[in-house]
C-alpha cells in the first residue's frame, strides 16, 4: 500500500510539494479552496477584451533553481522566455528620456555586468563607482550579517542619495516589494549575490509566455491527473484535527472528513491560524509566524489602440511606474472585445468601437510596495501612469487608451523585515505528520515563486524523513563562478541563505 498525504492549498508550494510526493509514487490529495490552482500566481477573464490577463506579470531570475526544476518536471519549461536585456529608462530628470541596456558582457562572473553597470548615464560618473563599490562590499558581508534595515546599512556605506534612488532602489524594491528602510541586510544581499554577481546567468529575467492558469492551473492539473494526484477544487478545509499527539483528520467547510498518513499545510501564514490544531497555532503564534507583515503590489493594465513601444518591457527609473511589461494579446477593438459593451461605452469609447479587428495593444504596469497607492482613486492613478508612459513614449499622446483596470494585491508577499527570519517556521511542525509550506515558511528565499517551491519541496523532504525515508529533494545550488569565490575570498559570503542554515529542521 503506497503512503498517503494530503496537501492543503494549490499554490506553487503545494503544487511543488504534490508532485514531489507523486513522483516518489504517494497516494496525494490536493485540496484547493478555489476554482482553480496557482494561488497567487493566477490570472483572470477580462470580461470587456475576453482575454486571460495575469493578477500581475509574474518573473523568475536565473538564479531560481527549485522552480525550474518544478516546471521541468511538470512540462512547463518551454513556456518562458528569457529576456537577456534589461531597458532602464531615465529618469525624469534627464531632459529627454533615453534607454540603457543592461547585459552581460563577456567576462566572467561577478565582472560580467560591471560594463552595463558603468553605462548606466542617468548616475554620475562617482554614482556609478559607489554602486558598484557598495555591490563588491555587500558580496563581502557575510550571510549572517546581523539584522539591520538596508537603508542604513547604505548610509553607513556613503552609498551616494542618487546611487540609491536611481540604483538600489529600482532593483530591490522590485524585487522584495518593500521600501529600503524595511528590507533586511540579508535579503538585500541575497538578491544582489545570489540574482547578480554569483554567476553569469543567475540575473536574467525569465517571463512565462502564457497566462498564469494555463501553466499552473490547466497544465499542471494535467500532469497530476497522470500522476495519480487527484485534485479537489473549492475544497475549502475547515479543521485540522489533532488526538493523542498526531493530526486524526481534516474537515472541510462542507462537513465531510478526510484521512491521510500525512498532511501538508500550503496555505499562506494568514489563513493558517484558524485551520491549525490549538497547540500548533500557540507555538506559531509565541513564534510571531502568524502576524508576519505584509507588502501590497498594485498591476495597472492598459489596452491602448496602437502600440506604444517596440520594447518588450521597460524598467521606468525614478517614477511611480516601476515596471512595464508589453504582452501580444489577441484582443480586438472591433472583435468580441466590442461586443460585451453597453451602448454608452461605447459612444464613450465610439473610436475604438468603430475600428474593426484592430488589435490592441496591452501593457501592465507593475508598482511594488504600493502601500501609499491602496487609497488612491483607481482613475487618478491610471492618469498619472499613462502621463508618465506619455513621457517616455510620445505615441501615448497620440493613442487612445481603450480599457484599463488596476488591480491591487494587499498582501502579495511577506515583507523582508529585520528579524523575519526567526519568524519564519520550519517544514517540520510539532507534530510528527504535520507539515507546513508555503512562500513565508524557513527557505532563506522572500516571498516568490522560487521560496514556494523549495518550501514545497523542504515540506516534501519532511513528510519522507517523518516517514523513515531521508531523502533530498530540493535540488543543489550550483556553486558560484570560479572568479566570484576567488574574488569574495570565502565562497560562504555568496552562499544564499539557504536551508542548511535551517537549524531548527527535526
Ligand atoms: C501581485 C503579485 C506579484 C508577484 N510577483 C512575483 C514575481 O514577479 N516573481 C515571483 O517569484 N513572485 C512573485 N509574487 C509572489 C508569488 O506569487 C508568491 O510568493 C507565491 O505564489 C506564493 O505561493 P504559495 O503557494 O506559498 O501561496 P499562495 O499562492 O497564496 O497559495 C496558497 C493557496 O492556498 C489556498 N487556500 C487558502 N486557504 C485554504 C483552505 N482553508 N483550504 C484550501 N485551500 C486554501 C489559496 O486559495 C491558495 O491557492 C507575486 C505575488 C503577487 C501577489
Amino acid at each position: 500500500m503506497p503512503e498517503s498525504a494530503i496537501v492543503v492549498g494549490g499554490g506553487l508550494a503545494g503544487l511543488a510539494a504534490a508532485s514531489a510526493l507523486a513522483e516518489r509514487s504517494w497516494h496525494v490529495t490536493l485540496l484547493e479552496s478555489r476554482r482553480r490552482l496557482g494561488g497567487r500566481a493566477s490570472s483572470f477573464r477580462d470580461s470587456r477584451t475576453h482575454t486571460m490577463v495575469d493578477n500581475c506579470q509574474h518573473v523568475a531570475m536565473g538564479c531560481c533553481t527549485s522552480f525550474f526544476d518544478f516546471c521541468r518536471k511538470v512540462g512547463l519549461d518551454q513556456t518562458f522566455r528569457r529576456q537577456r536585456t534589461l531597458y532602464f529608462v531615465s529618469p525624469p530628470s534627464a531632459s529627454r528620456p533615453y534607454v540603457c541596456r543592461f547585459r552581460s558582457f563577456p567576462l566572467p562572473a561577478p565582472l560580467h555586468l560591471v560594463p552595463s553597470l558603468l553605462g548606466l548615464r542617468f548616475l554620475s560618473i562617482a554614482d556609478r563607482c559607489a554602486v558598484v563599490r557598495g555591490l563588491q562590499r555587500l558580496a563581502r558581508t557575510p550571510p549572517d550579517v546581523p539584522e539591520q534595515p538596508f537603508s542604513e546599512w547604505l548610509a553607513q556605506c556613503g552609498q551616494p542619495r542618487k546611487a540609491i534612488e536611481f540604483f538600489w532602489k529600482v532593483v530591490l524594491v522590485s524585487a522584495l516589494s518593500e521600501s529600503l528602510d524595511r528590507i533586511s541586510v540579508r535579503y538585500a544581499r541575497q538578491v544582489i549575490v545570489q540574482g547578480f554577481l554569483a554567476s553569469r546567468r543567475s540575473w536574467e529575467m525569465i517571463i512565462p509566455s502564457v497566462p498564469l492558469d494555463e501553466l499552473y492551473d490547466d497544465r499542471v492539473r494535467a500532469w497530476f491527473r497522470r500522476r495519480g494526484v487527484m485534485t479537489r477544487l473549492m475544497a475549502r478545509v475547515h479543521r485540522i484535527r489533532e488526538r493523542a499527539g498526531r493530526i486524526e483528520r481534516l474537515e472541510l467547510a462542507g462537513g465531510e472528513r478526510l484521512q491521510a498518513d500525512h498532511y501538508i499545510l500550503a496555505v499562506p501564514y494568514w489563513a493558517a491560524g484558524p485551520l491549525l490544531p490549538e497547540g500548533t497555532r500557540r507555538e506559531l503564534d509565541r513564534r510571531g509566524s502568524l502576524s508576519l507583515q505584509s507588502a501590497p503590489i498594485a498591476s495597472i493594465h492598459l489596452w491602448f489602440d496602437r502600440p506604444i513601444t517596440r520594447l518588450p518591457h521597460a524598467v521606468l527609473v525614478g517614477r511611480l511606474s516601476q515596471w512595464v511589461f508589453i504582452r501580444p494579446t489577441e484582443a480586438t477593438a472591433g472583435g468580441p472585445f466590442a461586443s460585451g459593451h453597453s451602448p454608452s461605452w461605447r459612444r464613450l469609447h465610439g473610436e475604438a468601437s468603430r475600428a474593426a479587428k484592430s488589435p490592441l495593444f496591452y501593457c501592465q504596469v507593475i508598482v511594488s510596495q504600493a502601500r501609499e497607492l491602496v487609497r488612491w482613486p483607481k482613475n487618478e492613478l491610471i492618469r498619472l501612469v499613462v502621463q508618465e508612459l506619455a513621457d517616455v513614449w510620445p505615441t501615448v499622446q497620440q493613442a487612445q487608451l481603450v480599457h484599463s483596470r488596476v488591480i491591487v494585491e494587499h498582501r502579495a508577499v511577506f515583507s523582508p523585515l529585520p528579524g523575519v527570519d526567526v519568524r519564519r517556521p520550519p517544514q517540520q511542525t510539532g507534530l510528527p505528520n504535520l507539515h507546513l509550506a508555503g512562500d513565508w515558511t524557513q527557505t532563506g528565499w522572500p516571498s516568490t515563486m522560487e521560496g514556494a517551491v523549495r518550501s514545497g519541496y523542504l515540506a516534501a523532504e519532511s513528510v519522507l524523513r517523518a516517514a523513515g525515508r531521508t531523502e533530498r529533494v530540493l535540488p543543489p545550488d550550483p556553486p558560484p563562478a570560479w572568479l566570484s569565490q576567488m574574488m569574495f575570498a570565502d565562497s560562504a559570503a555568496l552562499r544564499p541563505l539557504g536551508p542548511p542554515l535551517v537549524s531548527e529542521q527535526r
